[in-house]
């Protein structure tokens, strides 16, 4: 299920660029002109339940903090279970976590032990809203993997090709960014 050259505009076009926020040099992808945009939101969702109704997932993991609106929406058309991975301490009930490096310092993400239901092999889709280095998408297929669980797809709406994050995912799972920024 592809996208059209007309779906892929109106998305695209709904996505606002900060300059240098939060610091000099960055190009901040503001998805929130992408959320109150019915139209864009409309078609990007329809897009990924088409893309994603006969793959048989499981769960939708979404990655703290943009990857809950995304993945809970779409968790809910799926009719499939919504998982949070959050970021270190938010998570009440037993977790397990996973370090990854940041360009200064590292940060931590974590999910809850029995997030996946009890039995092994279930089949989830981690969903982001972007791809910039991997890190974070890395660290969270990881944690996926060690509940037991199987990541079928790393899922995002826009991928930093000028980065080499989406390649290094791909040695781990498949990867499919909606829209790629070159
Ligand atoms: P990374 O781990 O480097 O792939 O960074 C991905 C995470 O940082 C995602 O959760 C994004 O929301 C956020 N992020 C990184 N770069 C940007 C950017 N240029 N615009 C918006 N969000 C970004």
């Amino acid at each position: 299920m592809k996208l059209s050259s007309m779906e892929k505009k109106i998305i695209e076009e709904s996505i606002r660029d900060i300059k240098d926020f939060p610091k000099e040099g960055i190009v901040f992808k503001d998805i929130t002109t992408l959320l109150n945009n019915k139209k864009a939101y409309g078609v990007l969702m329809n897009h990924l339940y088409q893309k994603y109704k006969e793959r048989n997932l499981q769960y939708i993991a979404g990655i703290d903090a943009r990857g809950f609106i995304f993945g809970a929406a779409l968790a809910q058309m799926l009719q499939i279970g919504f998982v949070p991975i959050r970021k270190k301490g938010k998570l009440p009930y037993t977790t397990i976590s996973e370090k990854y490096a940041l360009e200064y310092g590292i940060d931590e993400i974590e999910v809850h032990i029995d997030a996946f239901g009890e039995e092994k092999g279930a089949r989830v889709l981690i969903i982001d809203d972007l791809i910039a280095t991997g890190g974070t998408a890395n660290a969270a297929a990881t944690l996926v993997k060690q509940t037991g669980a199987v990541c079928v797809e790393c899922c995002f709406i826009i991928g930093l090709t000028f980065l080499d994050g989406i390649k290094k995912l791909e040695q781990k799972t498949q990867v499919y960014s909606v829209i790629e920024v070159n």
